[in-house]
């Protein structure tokens, strides 16, 4: 039965639709008496009023039995799927006004819930069948070792060192290789999986590691595994893993690139940890920019004297932080600018570096232990001597020398004069030569340090 609740004494057509399951007449009152609302919205009569009813003598009591004997719906509240009106199951749940609707009335909630638990189902299904296929392919990739250039190579071994045994006929995440490098070693590990070295392994233990994203699929950094790419004659056990690693090194250049990018991270890793200790932030977005200008130091001076210089910077950075109308993060953006600065000083022969010592709390990581057994490379070795290690001289031709720097060299020289940089311009040009770089390097070099626009 369907009422409109009107008890004796008011006259407002209420907004409070019962739908009674009892033909009791004293319970039908007491709904009708329970649910009154006068014309301010408010209830007609308190709780307190109706109790005793037969045995129950308590307000929750009360609500409890209503609720057992009568559906009450409120006129104020409509579905918002449906448009039928919402089921209140106390009081407090009643409305005085008309209300935007936000939910959905219990079927239509149970329905939407229905759908929402089958569309679930079929994505779950479409991205089981995706990885499959992914899997699939992934399995079906090989790779030669001995075409496999020297820096991956020596990536390979030093994660394998750090990982052992998992690179061979395992898999691992990038959380386990932290202790590859210092820092950046989902860089490193990348430079394996875009070469082919390695590869993603959705058949590995743990967590669903992809998504589906598009027409293909997308992962989660953290999930993700890997393993190692068999050799396409050899597999993937650990003879073959010797022949991919065990090699006569060649390609000097690609080492000597693979060691600026470990040395930058060296360097990173010692800046963010001096940071943390002077609670400086350092500034994200100029991230790329303090790399380029250590990347460049790292070309005339050793990791440990780029330390120095960055221990400088830092302190200076802090103190400054303390002044007046400066603060930490305010001061932590002139970082890259204050290195740069440091830098070009020491061009210029204005200020010196010692080499400071490897911090405890900064290991050298497998990368670097690898070069230091191979090279005897390590944190004090001079930028001159290992660019002279990983350099190949093949002296050009003299007028094809010229012809190629002829115009780069007016520019350099046409700059340099204009501005009373001649003679820095000259000693830092003797410096390169003596570290190593070739003449053309050298003179690009100094387009850079004298901030002269590379021709397009
Ligand atoms: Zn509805």
């Amino acid at each position: 039965m369907i009422c409109k609740n009107q008890p004796p004494g008011t006259v407002r057509q209420m907004a409070i639709k019962l739908d009674i399951k009892t033909t009791d007449s004293e319970t039908i009152s007491l709904l009708q008496r329970y649910w009154a609302t006068d014309e301010a919205g408010g209830f007609v009569e308190k709780v307190s009023a109706l109790l005793p009813f037969r045995e129950i003598k308590n307000s929750s009591g009360l609500a409890s039995y209503i609720r057992t004997v009568c559906n009450a719906f409120d006129e104020n509240q409509t579905c918002v799927k449906c448009g039928s009106n919402l089921t209140i199951t106390s009081r407090s749940e009643a409305k005085k006004y008309p209300h935007h609707p936000v939910h959905p009335c219990v079927p239509c909630k149970a329905e939407m819930d229905e759908a929402r638990r089958i569309a679930e189902e079929q994505a779950e299904a479409e991205l089981r069948r995706r990885v499959l296929e992914h899997a699939a392919n992934v399995e079906a990739r090989t790779i030669n070792y001995e075409s496999v250039p020297d820096d991956l190579a020596l990536i390979a071994l030093a994660l394998d060192q750090t990982i052992s045994p998992r690179l061979i006929g395992g898999s691992f995440r990038y959380a386990d290789c932290a202790s590859l490098a210092p820092m950046y070693v989902d860089e490193f590990i990348n430079r394996l999986w875009k070469g082919g070295v390695i590869s993603d392994n959705p058949r590995a233990p743990g967590p669903m590691a992809y998504l589906v994203k598009g027409e293909g699929l997308s992962y989660y950094p953290n999930r993700i595994s890997f393993s190692l790419v068999p050799d396409e004659f050899l597999g993937a056990g650990a003879e073959a893993f010797q022949e991919l690693v065990v090699r006569t090194y060649k390609d000097k250049k690609g080492l000597l690139g693979l060691w600026f990018d470990y040395a930058v991270a060296d360097c990173m890793a010692y800046l963010y940890d001096q940071c943390s200790d002077f609670n400086l932030v350092v500034p994200e977005h100029k991230i790329e920019e303090i790399k380029s200008t250590v990347h460049t130091a790292l070309k005339f001076y050793s990791i440990a004297e780029v330390w120095c210089m960055i221990w400088r910077v830092v302190q200076k950075t802090s103190t400054n932080s303390n002044h007046r109308f400066s603060s930490k993060e305010k001061s932590a953006g002139t970082i890259p600018a204050k290195l740069l600065l440091q830098f070009e000083s020491a061009r210029k022969g204005k200020t010196a570096f010692t080499k400071w010592d490897r911090p405890k709390s900064l290991p050298a990581g497998m990368l670097g232990q690898v070069f230091n057994e191979i090279y005897g490379f390590d944190e004090k070795t001079d930028s001159s001597f290992i660019i002279k290690m990983l350099s190949d001289d093949e002296p050009l031709d003299r007028s094809q020398v010229e012809a190629n720097i002829d115009s780069r060299v007016q520019e350099l020289m046409t700059a340099a004069l204009s501005s009373g940089s001649g003679a820095a311009v000259m000693y830092d040009f003797s410096e390169l030569i003596n570290n190593g770089a070739d003449i053309s390097e050298a003179i690009e070099k100094l387009m850079d340090v004298y901030s002269i626009p590379a021709r397009l």
